[in-house]
């Protein structure tokens, strides 16, 4: 089993190494990175310059991953899903699939000089928060948890990209008990 990581429209393929290298060390399963697929036109918001978010993790769904655990969707275009002004990434919860967004992760999308360091820490912290809402996790009142919500970077930049006590066992339990009904 392998988690599958799908970069949707144009994602630098040295984040998405660095992501998958994290989250293969986090859940113990290789990473492989898909060919891109194009954003889909019909996802595309021209009124809130924005892609919504359960239309893309849809067509995630359709993707066939043979072997794959987990399938986590990448883009680097900004996110919406229904009343809610943007989000950082949404999951199936106990699916197979999770998709995340790198657009709000740089400081430079707030008018502040680049940090590439900090940026891919919170896109590793999104996209182990996302796998774990896969595996049945909700979100933890722990700060430091990465099953912490995020309402805004502050928060995410607070967080571990690691999982609290709590939520280890919940994610071990999650996962022997997947495993014992194949
Ligand atoms: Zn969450
Ligand atoms: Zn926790």
């Amino acid at each position: 089993m392998s988690i599958v990581l799908v970069p949707i429209g144009e994602v630098d393929g040295k984040v998405l190494e660095f992501i998958g290298q994290a989250l293969e060390r986090t859940f113990g399963q290789p990473y492989s990175i898909a060919p891109a697929t194009p954003l889909p036109a019909q996802a595309y918001n021209p009124y809130r310059h924005q892609y919504f978010s359960d239309l893309l993790l849809r067509l995630l769904e359709e993707v066939e991953a043979p072997g794959a655990e987990r399938v986590l969707g990448v883009v680097d275009v900004d996110l919406y899903t229904e009343g809610l002004n943007f989000i950082f990434g949404q999951a199936s919860l106990r699916g197979r699939d999770a998709i995340i967004s790198l657009a709000r992760l740089r400081q430079s999308f707030y008018g502040l000089p680049e940090d590439e360091d900090l940026f891919l820490e919170r896109a590793v912290k999104e996209a182990v928060h996302e796998l774990g809402h896969t595996y049945g996790l909700g979100h933890c009142p722990d700060p430091y948890c990465v099953m912490h919500f995020s309402n805004s970077l502050a928060d995410t930049d607070v967080k571990q990209a690691t999982f609290c006590p709590r939520c280890s066992q919940a994610l071990r339990l999650s996962r022997r008990k997947r495993s014992a009904s194949i």
